[in-house]
């Protein structure tokens, strides 16, 4: 059977990775070289983009930052850390490729108005970083598509290739955004602990993200949010995990005093 080849072959390529913080075992297929890809992007964005010249904000991004790539530690083995503000007022958004490259819009340090605030921000950017969140996209993207082509060949027996993908845990059709989803949820987990363990207030997280809440409501909806969990369900989950975070920030905040 040749489609059941084609699954077996995917499998023997792909491994499995364990995400930090949670635990949570995710499947990648080791498709892009993600540390060289995502710095050639970095390094791309720089070169098109408008880098800030302010000393204030420059130093502010990389006073937080610094903390936080001391509380990331060997969760990015490897990371050639970098720090980098694009002058775009109007742009409230922050990301972070592979390898430790951060970007954050000077819009945004608008909106975060404490270290505490962008440490949050800047936190989540990373968690998907570290969960290799990325990575699991194009891999269930490239599964989809195996796995929509072996349905199309295989119609007279749909039910068996269906209970096959599904056995193995393949994502086909709907369940893409839901799993989408379910990494922003786990990038707020984990950001919070990374911002904790840098001696930032998570609670922050709670007043942040009401405030993007409020940016979205204005007449220009940050791109940034489209994708993020609602907020209600986030602020939900982030009161839900405070009583872990909060402590870990107790502890931190003394070496950073
Ligand atoms: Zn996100």
């Amino acid at each position: 059977m040749k489609q059941i080849s084609l699954v077996l072959l995917i499998l023997a390529l792909a491994g499995c990775y364990t995400v930090p913080e949670t635990g949570r075992t995710a499947f990648i297929l080791p498709v892009v070289d993600e540390v060289s890809e995502g710095a050639a992007a970095f390094a791309d964005l720089k070169t098109k983009g408008k880098v800030s010249a302010d000393a204030a904000e420059n130093e502010r991004v990389r006073r937080v930052g610094a903390r936080i790539a001391q509380a990331v530690g060997g969760d990015l083995a490897g990371a050639k850390w970098e720090f980098v503000v694009f002058a775009e007022p109007k742009t409230v958004n922050a990301f972070a490729l592979p390898g430790g490259k951060v970007g954050v819009y000077s819009g945004l340090l608008r909106v975060a108005e404490t270290d505490s605030e962008l440490a949050i921000v800047m936190g989540h950017e990373i968690g998907h970083v570290t969960a290799r969140h990325g990575a699991q996209r194009v891999t269930e993207g490239l599964l989809a598509a195996v796995g929509g082509v072996i349905l199309d060949a295989g119609s007279k027996n749909k039910s068996s290739h269906d209970t096959l993908l599904v056995g193995y845990g393949m994502a086909v059709g709907g369940s893409l955004l839901a799993f989408s989803r379910a990494h922003e949820s786990e990038a707020d987990y984990i950001g919070i602990r990374y911002a904790a363990r840098a001696g930032y207030d998570p609670r922050a997280a709670i007043t942040f993200w009401q405030k993007m809440d409020q940016e979205g409501k204005g007449s220009s909806v940050p791109a940034f949010l489209s994708t993020h969990p609602s907020h209600d369900k986030r602020t939900a989950d982030l009161q839900k995990w405070m009583p872990e975070a909060v402590p870990l920030y107790e502890k931190a905040r003394l070496r950073y005093q």
